[in-house]
């Protein structure tokens, strides 16, 4: 499968004079943020991505879903924050799409610390999708997500706090669920480079104080242990060995967190 096959479009929910929800803040600001900090992940991963904005523009219905449409894009995730006061998120697909990719982002979403992310499809008249984002984007397979509502207190402030792993849960999903790469941000990277050197420290810590202590010159044991060795040199050693060993293990533990993206 070639990277064309899941081409991505990003759509920044509202825009320009339509705000979308509003309670201390706007949605169209946070679906810009949201939707520019993926633009840039997917840019890095390597998946083929555009947006329907990337700037506060106003952008209604019609040439919102015709930019999806012609856009040569296989799917579309469509930003949101949700009002009308609830406390979840939600992910909505076509009635004539199965729901997978939307589960794939409940999943993530829900790891990164959104208590339920409620995944469902609306049919409107005639057998139609009830969302104009699904009925009118065309083969463009549309996901539109609700990142919290921005009118419960609780889910907003924690969604603020997170926004960044909110946004990248949505990028991990895609990617698992096409099948792409994926590679947690580099800030995690950055964290990880940390733990990594903390751990190479502590491990050149171990074999210099047996260097110091005759037991080893780095390579191969050096003394044949006597009875007086083992109990004042030894044994005190292999105690202290011990903490430096549980250390390293949760430092390991830290860094393989870190390498997954959690
Ligand atoms: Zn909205």
């Amino acid at each position: 499968m070639s990277t064309k096959d899941y081409e991505l479009i990003l759509d920044p929910g509202h825009g320009g004079i339509d705000p979308g929800a509003v309670s201390s803040e706007k949605e169209k600001d946070w679906t810009l943020k949201i939707s520019l900090y993926q633009y840039n992940r997917f840019k890095e991963l390597g998946v083929p991505v555009s947006l329907t904005r990337s700037t506060d523009i106003s952008l209604d219905s019609g040439p919102r879903t015709a930019k999806v449409k012609n856009s040569g894009a296989k799917y579309c995730i469509s930003n949101h924050l949700n009002a009308g006061g609830g406390d979840r998120g939600e992910v909505i697909h076509s009635i004539f799409d199965s729901g997978q990719l939307a589960n794939r982002l409940k999943d993530q979403l829900e790891a990164v610390g959104q208590t339920t992310v409620k995944v469902y499809c609306k049919q409107g008249s005639k057998g139609k999708d009830y969302y104009y984002m699904h009925r009118e984007t065309g083969a463009v397979k549309t996901n539109i997500v609700e990142y919290c509502f921005i009118d419960n207190k609780a889910d907003f402030e924690h969604f603020k706090k997170n926004w960044e792993a909110y946004a990248e849960a949505v990028v991990k999903g895609f990617c698992s669920f096409v099948g792409h790469p994926y590679k947690a941000p580099a800030k995690d990277q950055k964290e990880a480079n940390e733990v990594e050197g903390k751990l190479s420290a502590a491990e050149e810590a171990v074999v210099e104080k047996a260097k110091k202590l005759g037991i080893t010159d780095g390579k191969k044991p050096l003394k044949v242990p006597n009875q007086y060795y083992v109990w004042n040199v030894v044994i005190p050693v292999m105690e202290e060995l011990e903490a430096l060993k549980e250390e390293m293990a949760a430092l390991k533990e830290e860094l393989q967190k870190l390498k997954e993206g959690k």
